[in-house]
């Protein structure tokens, strides 16, 4: 009865590190757990967007507006594009989905490097297209050159994370204008940006300014991580408009509920809440990093909020011993990385208990 992709297609299985914390509690026979292992944003939303969230709740018996017009111009405005230019989604998860099912056949292929966010993969198989996977660079940062080796007439898609989950590193700006440059114009450039806003310059700027020269380029982002709306689900895109045009006609009409666009809107005015957010991932990371330098462990330069760490021993024995204590963390596999652990950025007092527990 169900389509011949499926047994590609795994259900979202909770690990213990996807559980609400909650459950973690549950699971661990723990009073206190803290959890590092989703990349959220310990601050929470903006005040601004909680109460403007409130009073969206007087108004849930109408259907939201359905391309979120408010939200699309403010970006647009923040971006120095047009409305024409944005596409809202439910979450950046949605928009990975949308982009498949607009650009993706059966008989075609998407480049995606081998150490990057899974729902890339996810949504090529769901199309029922192949993913072909590229090796990363001897340092772990996304190696164009490679996927640029691997573009045959088959390629509609490339994805790229940037900055990169799991890794946290950036593609430097001037190499990622060079590649795009030599992907032939039928190609699709997807750049997924969700960490964007945490990135901290050195190489790194955002793709949207290429949007305008560029019509195969496509921007993803997210109010999930520095807006810290994870639970409202709510994320974008940024291409021409006849990209965007193209992504519409399979968009669902009313994917974004109005609490998420209320909040979103509201967020976008907020740039204390960005700054302070920016401020105690900064302080967090920073701390991280000198407690990894002070124990001799290797980590990868991270522009994101939260680190690659090499504990030099098995992973999950390092993620068993962290969990009795109540700290989860984000267990790697494969491509190497098995001695390898993804730890989110959390609040300065976590960060300070975190790493004494740690060492
Ligand atoms: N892209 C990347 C690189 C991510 O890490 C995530 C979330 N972990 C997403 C997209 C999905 O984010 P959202 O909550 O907006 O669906």
């Amino acid at each position: 009865m169900v389509r011949s992709v499926y047994p590609n297609l795994t259900p979202y299985t909770c690990s213990l590190a996807d559980l609400p914390v909650e459950e973690m509690k549950q699971a661990l026979g723990l009073e206190q757990v803290y959890k590092l292992s989703f990349n959220e944003n310990p601050l929470g939303p903006s005040s601004k967007a909680l109460n403007a969230m409130q009073q969206a709740l007087s108004q849930l018996n109408l259907y939201p507006s359905s391309s979120g017009e408010a939200v699309q111009g403010k970006i647009a405005e923040k971006e120095g594009v047009l409305p024409e230019n944005v596409i809202l989604s439910n979450g950046a998860d949605e928009m990975i989905i949308l982009v498949a099912q607009t650009f993706l056949e059966p008989e075609d292929e998407a480049i995606i490097p081998e150490i990057c966010f899974v729902q890339y993969m996810a949504s090529t198989y769901l199309m029922g297209a192949t993913p072909v996977f590229t090796p990363m660079k001897a340092d772990l940062g996304i190696d164009l050159k490679a996927i640029l080796q691997k573009i045959t007439e088959k390629t509609k898609v490339i994805f790229l994370c940037n900055p990169n989950n799991p890794t946290g590193t950036v593609i430097p700006a001037d190499e990622l204008q060079a590649f795009i440059k030599q992907v032939p114009e039928n190609v699709l450039v997807v750049i997924d940006e969700a960490y964007h806003e945490f990135a901290d310059g050195d190489g790194y700027r955002s793709s949207v300014e290429l949007v305008s020269d560029f019509a195969n380029v496509f921007v993803i982002r997210t109010f999930s991580k520095i807006y810290s709306l994870a639970a409202a689900r709510i994320g974008y895109g940024i291409g021409q408009a006849a990209l965007v045009d193209a992504i519409n006609h399979v968009r669902p009409p009313f994917n974004v509920n109005s609490i998420a666009q209320a909040g979103a809107l509201a967020s976008l005015d907020d740039a204390e809440h960005v700054a302070e957010s920016r401020r105690i991932n900064q302080f967090g990371k920073q701390l991280l990093c000198k407690t990894l330098d002070e124990l001799g462990l290797s980590y990868l330069s991270s522009q994101a909020n939260f680190v690659c760490v090499n504990t030099g021993k098995d992973g999950q024995e390092v993620f068993d011993r962290l969990a009795e204590r109540g700290w989860i963390v984000r267990k790697l596999t494969g491509y190497g990385l098995n001695s390898s652990l993804r730890i989110s950025i959390g609040r300065p007092e976590e960060m300070e208990a975190f790493v004494e527990v740690f060492k």
